[in-house]
């Protein structure tokens, strides 16, 4: 007797559920475990001002590290932690961690910022700005130390977006919009939230010098960004001459291997002080 194909197929899709599920659960499980287990510590990647390379931020980016000691980047688990509505206590947990690390820093350089990446859960809660006060208020470090990053996921719901940015910049935290460019960037939108940064994803810096009609494109959204009154911030640089591109398109910060890749917070103390030095050995052999 024959089995009807479509009923194989169906048997088929029905299993790579099921494992697709099982696998999502664990996932899902591994994560619970591991906020029990407090696996998750934050890297700090500096933001320079192009003009002359000066270290003026820091982007703070997740990491987990399993009880094994494998390490696990937040591309493979924030979206898990996403859809399961875990989210929100991995950003607590960041928030503590930040305000741990660099809190001491923070409070007494004033200049000095931290931008912290969030999820659309944590924008469309209400207390998202409740739980950034009491971080900063454990730290004694400043609102205007903070830029919020928001992708454009978060702004789906744009009327619950709108809300938390008011509240945000009522608050003198700066808000910034991620990876601009890799979702539907609809300009209408962008022009009706009242932003102070936008973050240009790094897939366009990749193309700068190799791809012309991308780099082309690049040099519209700085004029776009530009024209909304948005500073804007480079990621993913690489290379020197991607960083003259966008210096001479007159973007004002970047980040990227060329000037640091993610590290622990000790690390970039240590690495801003040397510069600091330098810098000032300099000034007193210049004067
Ligand atoms: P993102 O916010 O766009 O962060 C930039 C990512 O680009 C980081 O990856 C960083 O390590 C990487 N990157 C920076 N410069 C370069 C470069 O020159 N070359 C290359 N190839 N890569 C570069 P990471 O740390 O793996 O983070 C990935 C994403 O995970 C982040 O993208 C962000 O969306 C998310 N994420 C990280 N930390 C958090 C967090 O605390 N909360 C939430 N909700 N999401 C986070
Ligand atoms: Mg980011
Ligand atoms: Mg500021
Ligand atoms: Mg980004």
């Amino acid at each position: 007797r024959m089995v009807p194909a479509g009923a194989i197929g169906g048997l088929i899709v029905a299993l790579a559920i099921l494992l697709l599920a099982r696998r999502q659960l664990s996932m899902e499980g591994a994560l619970r475990n591991a906020l029990r287990r407090d696996e998750f510590f934050v890297c700090y990647q500096p933001i320079v001002r192009l003009q002359t390379g000066e270290w003026v931020g820091a982007e703070a980016l997740v990491r987990w590290r399993r009880a094994d000691g494998t390490l696990v980047g937040p591309d493979l688990f924030i979206p898990v932690a996403e859809q399961s509505k875990l989210v929100t206590r991995i950003t607590e947990r960041v928030l503590r961690l930040v305000a741990r690390d660099a809190g001491h820093f923070l409070s007494t350089h004033p200049a000095f910022h931290v931008a912290l990446n969030l999820a659309a859960e944590d924008i469309h809660s209400t207390d998202i700005v409740g739980h950034l006060r009491t971080m900063l208020a454990r730290c004694g470090a400043l609102p205007s130390n903070l830029i919020v990053e928001i992708t454009e996921r978060g702004f789906l719901d744009l009327e619950s977006a709108r809300d938390t940015i008011g509240a945000l910049r009522g608050n003198a935290i700066e808000v910034a919009i991620d990876d601009f460019g890799t979702g539907y960037p609809s300009l209408s939108y962008l022009e009706s939230l009242d932003l102070d940064f936008l973050k240009i994803d790094r897939s366009f810096i990749e193309a700068i010098g190799t791809d012309a009609p991308i780099s082309l494109v690049v040099g519209h959204i700085i004029a776009m960004a530009r024209s909304m009154g948005l500073r804007m911030i480079a990621e993913g640089i690489e290379s020197e001459a991607q960083a003259d591109f966008l210096r001479e398109r007159g973007v004002e910060y970047a980040q990227g291997f060329l000037f640091g890749r993610p590290m622990p917070f000790a690390e970039l103390m240590q690495r801003f002080k040397e510069r600091e030095h330098a810098a000032l050995v300099r000034m007193a052999g210049a004067g």
